[in-house]
């Protein structure tokens, strides 16, 4: 089959865009890298080559929607389809060069959180309790058993009496964001097809103020505000390794009022 006879329109879209968006869609389907990077923005190349996951032989590439969003760019969403009957979708933004089109971010959607080569207890198991309060879905914050102050992360003599008998502690799992980024870079080979992610440092006050780090979960294109409440939730793993905790952000009052 050739080119389709009459291109898709989408309202508010230049017609040369999708255009460009639709044999981008193809040269990525035939595997034809020297095309696909000949689109990307030359600034981030490097990202853009890391950020999405796509399985190795597709058959075919759909596009889905086109759309003009603020600050000149054009989101697409482009629907792959595998040898094996699986289908990809990636999201897109594209921005006017003087060159010409070009992809200024691309992802996968649903937006997933990636999951962390190093998730588990450290070498010494000194946290193994924490690791194992997940596994039991509580979220386990060592106190000392002589002054209850929270200790986080963990140390093994509490930094104000000094003692050295502790207890774990299941604490409600919510919290406030402390902190949070958007890490928008390959940084490790597992983050592929999860980027960008956000990272939120929660502060926990049932524990002191502790705060513990975790991934947001639904955070495509979402904002914290610092303060806001969160809730945690625990990802198990799909194999026999250690389940994560994850943040999610705890909008419903905020909706209501
Ligand atoms: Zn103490």
């Amino acid at each position: 089959m050739g080119r389709p006879m009459t291109p898709k329109v989408f309202p508010g879209v230049p017609a040369d865009l999708v255009e460009v968006v639709e044999r981008h869609g193809r040269v990525v389907a035939a595997g034809d890298n020297r095309a696909v990077l000949a689109d990307f923005r030359p600034d981030r190349i490097g990202q853009l080559i890391a950020s999405p996951s796509l399985p190795e032989s597709l058959t075919s590439a759909e596009l889905l929607d086109l759309r003009p969003e603020e600050g000149g760019l054009f989101a697409a969403r482009i629907r792959y389809t595998a040898a094996d009957g699986g289908q990809t979708v990636l999201r897109s933004r594209w921005i006017r060069l003087p060159e010409g089109w070009r992809v200024t971010e691309v992802r996968n959607l649903p937006a997933t959180a990636p999951r962390m080569t190093t998730a588990g207890p450290a070498e010494d198991g000194s946290d193994t309790p924490h690791w194992e309060g997940l596994r039991a879905g509580e979220v386990r914050v060592p106190r000392c058993d002589g002054c209850a102050t929270w200790i986080w992360p963990y140390r093994p003599i509490c930094p104000r009496c000094h003692g050295f008998e502790l207890s774990w502690v299941a604490v409600e799992p919510t919290g406030t964001v402390y902190s949070w980024t958007r890490t928008w870079q390959p940084f490790a080979p597992e983050f592929s097809g999860h980027l960008p992610f956000v990272t939120v440092l929660a502060e926990l006050p049932q524990a002191g103020g502790r705060r513990l780090l975790g991934i947001l979960l639904d955070a495509d294109g979402v904002d914290p505000l610092v303060g806001e409440p969160v809730r945690a939730e625990i990802e198990g793993a799909a194999d026999s390794g250690w389940p994560v905790l994850r943040w999610r952000l705890d909008r419903r009052e905020v909706r209501q009022g």
